[in-house]
């Protein structure tokens, strides 16, 4: 009979949460640690659903919910807002909240331990042992690592490896549908709008509201605005928060100076009509530096690294979720053909993550060097598509 292994899940966003339910339906005993002490919120307003993200939502859960809202067209104006391609093809939007909880809901809740932060492990032949700040210590057979892009276990496992700027953030924020303009409520009724921007680019589109809602008049409408601050003082200043607290990666909503957001406004002036009064009627603005991170090894012995950990993409390609879950699917097909062998699993496992983490750091690296700094994005650029394996896809 197969016995089916003890894990532990160290980060309980979207990469962990999906890991953990995939190999708990396996037969696995699994335990997911998050460090946050209560349940995520609002990480980053609008994801892009692509078919991995939702991919335990179609085939496994019980709940069979609903994730995502479709938009129909792929369009880009110029400054003055006149439509310069519309590419009808359909992709789905979702908000960061709605497909975490609806991940959440799927897990018992005595299995998702909060305010648990792991510090260390010791790694032997056939084990781990894994350490936790509150002095909690858990044997397993294997640690999941994804803990996101400042990962406590990458820093341990490969302490040289770090996440590079790429010399640009992105400034977030999202508002009610409703509180738009008539005009504007319809340029984005069912259009993802991008602008092409002298270095950089913006793009709004519809996401799910707070409570899930999918309906035009009751979603959110989100925008995402690239812009460039070289290395040293201006990303310095930009990522310093209300209080002087310089922010590794994001500044999050309410804590960004008001310097910053009276400059953005300002810079509003070089936007489209349906562009600016997006970001002037958002309230929630953020800002989310960009970083690539590549890992050259994602096993060590019965530790590994998946998600974010391992590798981060631009989110050009808006394939984050996506490759976080397709590391879990991938973990969950290796152990179910090794019938819970976990080394064999493993050996089979990290070739192929590597490789796909690798090829997806590499376009949205493309993407953005030719948005920001080469001035080559073109409207209309079927290349521009999101996709986890290519664009489109
Ligand atoms: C602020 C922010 C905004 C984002 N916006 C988007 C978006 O709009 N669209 C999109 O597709 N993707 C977005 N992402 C990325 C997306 O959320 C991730 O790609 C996706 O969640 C998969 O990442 P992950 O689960 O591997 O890591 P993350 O989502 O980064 O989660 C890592 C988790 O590990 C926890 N953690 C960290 N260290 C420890 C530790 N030592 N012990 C225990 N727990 C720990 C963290 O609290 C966190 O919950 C965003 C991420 C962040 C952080």
């Amino acid at each position: 009979m197969t016995e089916w292994p003890h894990i532990v899940v160290a980060g309980g966003s979207i990469g962990g949460l999906t890991a953990a339910l995939l190999l708990r339906d396996l037969g696995c005993e699994v335990d997911v640690f998050e460090r946050s002490s209560e349940a995520l919120q609002s990480r980053g307003a609008g994801i892009v659903v692509l078919p991995m993200t939702e991919r335990y939502f179609v085939q496994q859960s019980r709940t069979g919910e609903r994730v995502s809202l479709t938009l129909t067209y792929w369009s880009y104006v110029d400054a003055e807002g006149n439509l310069l391609s519309a590419d009808p093809d359909s992709f789905r939007f979702s908000s960061w909240n709605t497909v975490y909880r609806g991940l959440l809901d799927c897990l018992d809740p005595d299995r998702y331990h909060l305010n648990e932060e792991m510090v260390g492990f010791d790694r032997n032949a056939d084990g781990v042992t894994v350490r936790m700040a509150s002095g909690r210590e858990i044997e397993a057979d294997l640690l999941v690592c994804a803990d996101g892009t400042s990962s406590t276990a990458r820093r341990l496992l490969l302490p040289d490896i770090q996440p590079v700027y790429a010399g640009y953030v992105a400034w977030r924020g999202t508002v009610p549908e409703r509180q738009l303009s008539p005009t504007t409520r319809a340029d984005l009724v069912d259009s993802m709008l991008y602008q092409v921007l002298v270095g950089g680019h913006i793009l709004t589109y519809a996401i799910a509201g707070q409570d899930g809602a999918v309906e035009p008049g009751d979603r959110l409408i989100n925008f995402v605005w690239y812009r460039n601050y070289p290395e040293g003082e201006d990303f310095d200043s930009v990522m310093t928060d209300v209080h002087g607290e310089r922010r590794p990666m994001t500044v999050p909503p309410g804590m960004v100076r008001r310097e910053h957001l009276d400059e953005l406004r300002r810079a509003t002036r070089a936007l489209a009509p349906t562009m600016t009064e997006v970001v002037n009627e958002s309230s929630d603005v953020f800002v989310q530096a960009i970083f690539d991170l590549e890992s050259p090894r994602l096993v060590f012995g019965r530790v590994l690294l998946m998600g974010d950990a391992a590798f981060t993409a631009r989110p050009h390609v808006a394939a984050g979720t996506a490759k976080a879950s397709a590391d879990a699917w991938a973990l969950h097909d290796a152990l179910r053909s090794t019938h819970g062998g976990i080394d064999a699993a493993l050996a089979t496992w990290e070739p192929g993550q590597l490789a796909l983490g690798r090829a997806v750091v590499d376009r949205s690296r493309r993407m953005g060097q030719s948005s920001q700094f080469e001035g080559t994005m073109v409207p209309g650029d079927p290349a521009w598509k999101f996709g986890l394996y290519e664009p489109g896809n």
